[in-house]
Parts: C-alpha cells; sequence; structure tokens
C-alpha cells in the first residue's frame, strides 16, 4: 500500500507540511549527502508558478539542515539545450535565496548511465544525485500539454543536463512514445522522497500557462506513481488512461489503483479544472483523436501575434528546426513538427499556444 499525505498550506506556512511528510515518511539523514532538485523550467518570476515556489524549497532546506546531514545540494537542469541558463534560473525565481548557499550547478558534472536502446543506449546523468545518499524531489502541480500533467514522475527529466533532453524529444518523436522516455529517465535515480508543491497550481496550457489554480495544499510521498494518480485525480482525470503512469506500474515502480493507496489528508475538489488543449484524450489512446492526431488537423503549436516579441527563442529550442519567422512571428512547418511543445514551453511571453 503507497501513501500520499495532502496538506493544507500556504506560502507563508510551508514547514508544518514538510515537518508532516518528513514524520510520515522518515529519511535517515543525519551524516548524509542529500540532493535536493525542485522544478524549475526556466527562468521566471515566482509568482507566475511555473517552477517549484521558493517558500518550499526553504522549508525543506531548514529541515533538512537541522537533521545533521554531511552535505546538501540544490539545483536543476532548466532548459532543453542550454547549460548557462541555470544560475540566472535559480536568481529569477528566488530559488538562489532559498537553497540558502547550497546551490549547486547540476549540468557541471555527469556519469553515463544506460538508458535504452530505443531512444539512446546512454544518457548523462547529473553527479550531485547520482552521488547522494538522498535524493528530495520537489515537483509542481501543474498540466502538461505533452504529458497531460507533470508531477513526480516527470520532474526526475531534469536530472538530465543540456541538449539530451531535446535530444529525447526529437528521438521519441511522437507524445506517446516520450510517455515511455520519461519513465525510463526517471527509474535511472528514483528519489526517496517527493514533496509537491500544490499550494498554486496550473492549469490550462501547462506547463507555463497564465492560468493558476489556489489549491492551497502540499503533497508528499515515497511514491512518485502514486503521487501523480492523486494528482490526476484532483485534475479530473483517470490516471490508469496516463500513458506514463501505465508504463511506470508495468515496470514496478509504484500502483496507481485508489485501493492500493491510502490518502492522509483531504483530497480538495477542483471542479471544471483545465486540462491542456490534447484534453489528455489524444495521449491516452482515445482511437477517434488518434486518427485526428494522425490527421492534418493535427494540433501544432501556433504564435500568437498579440503577445509574441519575435526574441526567436522558440527558434533556437525546437529540436527539429520546424520554426522559422515569417513577418514577425514563428510558423511551424506541420511535416517536420513532432508535436513536442518545447516551443511552448520556453516561451517568455507565454504566446505560444496549441492550435
Ligand atoms: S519564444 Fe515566444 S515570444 Fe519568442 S519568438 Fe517564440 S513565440 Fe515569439
Ligand atoms: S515547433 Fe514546437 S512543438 Fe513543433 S517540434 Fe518544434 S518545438 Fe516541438
Amino acid at each position: 500500500m503507497h501513501r500520499v499525505m495532502i496538506h493544507p498550506a500556504t506560502y507563508d506556512d510551508c514547514r508544518s507540511a514538510v515537518d508532516r511528510a518528513f514524520a510520515l515518511f522518515p529519511q535517515d539523514v543525519a551524516g548524509k549527502k542529500v540532493a535536493i532538485k525542485p522544478n524549475v523550467l526556466r527562468a521566471s518570476r515566482a509568482d507566475e508558478h511555473i517552477v517549484t515556489h521558493p517558500a518550499l524549497l526553504r522549508a525543506v532546506v531548514d529541515k533538512v539542515e537541522g537533521m545533521s546531514p554531511s552535505s546538501i545540494v540544490v539545483g536543476d537542469n532548466p532548459g532543453l539545450f542550454g547549460y548557462g541558463d541555470n544560475e540566472k534560473s535559480f536568481e529569477e525565481t528566488g530559488l538562489m535565496a532559498a537553497a540558502k548557499g547550497h546551490y549547486r550547478n547540476f549540468g557541471d558534472s555527469t556519469k553515463r548511465l544506460a538508458l535504452n536502446p530505443e531512444f539512446m543506449p546512454e544518457v548523462g546523468v547529473s553527479s550531485d544525485i547520482l552521488e547522494a545518499d538522498i535524493f528530495i524531489s520537489l515537483p509542481k502541480f501543474k498540466t502538461h500539454g505533452l504529458t497531460v500533467m507533470t508531477g513526480a514522475v516527470k520532474n526526475s527529466y531534469g536530472i538530465l543536463p543540456g541538449a539530451q533532453k531535446s535530444r529525447l524529444h526529437q528521438i521519441a518523436g511522437t507524445p506517446e512514445r516520450f510517455h515511455d522516455v520519461i519513465v525510463d529517465v526517471f527509474r535511472l535515480r528514483v528519489p526517496d522522497l517527493f514533496i509537491m508543491d500544490a499550494v498554486v497550481g496550473m492549469e490550462g496550457n501547462g506547463p507555463a500557462s497564465p492560468e493558476l489554480r489556489e489549491i492551497g495544499c502540499i503533497l508528499a510521498s515515497e511514491n512518485a506513481v502514486a503521487l501523480d494518480a492523486v494528482v490526476a485525480r484532483m485534475m479530473g482525470l483517470d490516471p490508469g488512461r496516463l500513458r506514463f503512469l501505465q508504463k511506470a506500474k508495468a515496470m514496478g515502480l509504484g500502483d496507481f489503483d485508489a485501493e492500493r493507496i491510502a490518502l492522509a489528508g483531504e483530497m480538495p475538489a477542483l471542479p471544471g479544472f483545465k486540462i491542456p488543449p490534447l484534453g489528455g484524450e489524444a495521449i491516452l489512446g482515445n482511437p477517434a483523436i488518434q486518427e485526428m492526431m494522425a490527421a492534418k488537423t493535427r494540433v501544432r503549436p501556433q504564435a500568437d501575434p498579440a503577445l509574441c516579441t519575435a526574441c526567436g527563442a522558440c527558434i533556437d529550442q525546437c529540436p527539429v528546426a520546424a520554426l522559422t519567422m515569417a513577418e514577425a512571428v514563428p510558423v511551424a512547418d506541420p511535416e517536420v513538427c513532432i508535436t513536442c511543445f518545447c516551443c511552448q514551453e520556453i516561451c517568455p511571453e507565454k504566446a505560444m499556444t496549441l492550435r
């Protein structure tokens, strides 16, 4: 039986939820090396809620400091290509200050691990994570255009530094196969504890949507599949239809069945929660929508001319060079685009939408 904690919280008081998480899921921290990984998608303001809120990170760092670890490192691998915007992303979001001097650039050093020959035989994984005795993941409660939701399993995609992330998007080629990729990456080093920021979540066109949702809680678990299953149910989704959870369960990484999950706390209702335009259904095996996806009417990214500043960031980040600038907005070539939504993820103006 898996356990998932749901604890009421605000950003002024994350500590009581963090204390309860460590009480429910004890970690033997004394004398150990601890790595803490928030979700740092890209440089942004904390109040955009694109990243894990610094208040939660600070509460976790405070808690771990008080447990006499031998060392603490805090970091992530933001972006799809660059190694250079790591510090900028931590500074701008307020996560650098919240890390209290424990920040490390997780892109500085890697070790090679076998992945899956179907995608890439080997990948480089951040050494700071692999060398840690205890790995604490701090995901954010958000929707995601490609995987429907981003949570505990998807947060581990950031254990890969730099361009490997975009290369895997390219090799995966379809949303379905990308679900498999994120599980293959997740199992390289399964975190020991997950504490999720669901004080303010994100709905709609995530993972960088302007549509925020007050939820008012922090979730925690030792099992990512069970935690993501609870998040899916809160969003109004059936976790059993999410391909990455199906695969994770098949690989013995956890269970999403409600009978196999004991809740410590009340699951809040989120009526009318908006899931991404693909509606989840397109990647959950609905044959009619699969057909639509394969046809010319396929969903494609489009830049909103009213918001786009023609900065070119999406063109630089597209893993298959599908975007070109046309009359001051980027346009995707439908024959080349692999519907990875990296352009949407990276756009600083939230101008890229799925149509
Ligand atoms: S990243 Fe956003 S703002 Fe920049 S060119 Fe692309 S759509 Fe426009
Ligand atoms: S245009 Fe956007 S969605 Fe299409 S392949 Fe490029 S980054 Fe991915």
